[in-house]
């Protein structure tokens, strides 16, 4: 795994072992291929799953001589492969189960949702983080994740501050998640959080702060997580957190929406979504209508439902939709 998803799975396989593979860094090129294969020829697998369509993984596994290899058909890595699955199904989580069926394992049905396991380290270290930033053990915190790869899917940065001074009734502190390069956005939030009247929420700049490790555990910490259609979502929906997820350019019927049982997503129903499969730096029609219109309150509204009894799907007015999503009903 890349290392900051070996971060993710390592607190949950107890005894096993996460070999991580940074093709970017000290396993890039030919040679980190054949120290990568020699680390998985020495742990003597007996199958192998590739999750990943890439050729470079499927090298790996077939360099190591694992004896059962199964990916999915039409990969690039595909002949590297002895079985080749088909995959089906809507939802990333269930095209991925498919792989299942190379080892003549049945599907789960219901398809389990994703979970995770948080490091106990890591929750103390933020926890200490929180401390000194002045949230109480009773606090209740939100979670924002302004941050985005692709510029087209973030929501404008001040509004989620609007939104947390919106949610200032349910939530005592608001933590800004991101990486150390999301500064600007983490500025913005403070600003949205500071204009208005009533009670404002302590603000905790976290970008930066914490590794992947620790991103898991401030989520766990949290009773709320609203974020762009990113990683934040799906680390809340895994941990059955509730999570209001706001997509623009993409859409859930990708298949990439967060699974949980208390995730929302907020999108807006325009003629020109999607226009992107992951997103792009700049709207193609200049409008970046698809979150621009998505306004503070709707995505407050969405939160509530997300912290009330989760239920079936309510459309919210003004052409904005907050669903729950699951994995077969993306
Ligand atoms: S074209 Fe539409 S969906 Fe794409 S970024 Fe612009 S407003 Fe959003």
């Amino acid at each position: 795994m890349r290392p900051d998803a070996a971060a993710l799975v390592a607190p949950a396989v107890g005894r096993d072992r996460v070999i991580a593979f940074d093709k970017r860094g000290g396993a890039a090129g030919v040679a980190g291929i054949v120290r990568t294969a020699r680390a998985v020829r020495e742990a003597g697998f007996d199958a192998a799953i590739a999750v990943q369509r890439s050729l470079r993984t499927a090298l790996v596994l077939a360099l190591a001589g694992v004896p059962r290899r199964i990916g999915f058909a039409g990969a690039p890595g595909a002949p590297f492969y002895h079985r080749r699955v088909v995959a089906s199904g809507r939802h990333a989580r269930d095209r991925l189960l498919s792989l299942v069926e190379g080892l003549d394992v049945p599907r789960p049905d219901p398809p389990p949702d994703p979970r995770l396991v948080v490091d106990p380290a890591a929750s103390r270290a933020v926890a200490t983080l929180l401390s000194e930033a002045g949230l109480a053990p009773s606090d209740r915190l939100l979670v924002v994740a302004p941050g985005s790869a692709w510029a087209t899917k973030r929501w404008p940065a001040q509004r989620f501050g609007s939104l947390a001074r919106a949610l200032a009734p349910e939530f005592d502190a608001v933590a800004i998640v991101g990486a150390g390069g999301d500064a600007a956005l983490a500025a913005a939030v403070v600003r949205g959080l500071s204009a208005g009247g009533g009670k404002t929420p302590l603000a905790i700049d976290l970008c930066g702060r914490t590794d992947t490790a620790g991103l898991v555990a401030a989520i766990e910490r949290s009773g709320l997580v609203v974020a762009n259609d990113s990683a934040a979502g799906h680390v809340a929906g895994a941990l059955g957190r509730p999570v209001v997820s706001l997509f623009g350019p993409t859409v859930p019927a990708f298949g990439f929406a967060p699974i949980g049982p208390r995730v929302r997503v907020v999108e807006r129903d325009l003629e020109c979504r999607p226009c992107a499969r992951h997103g792009g730096d700049a709207c193609p029609i200049r409008t970046h209508a698809c979150m621009e219109s998505i306004e503070v309150a709707q995505v407050a509204a969405a939160a509530r439902e997300a912290l009330a009894d989760p239920g079936p799907g309510i459309p919210a007015a003004g052409g904005v939709a907050a669903r729950r999503t699951s994995g077969d009903r993306p």
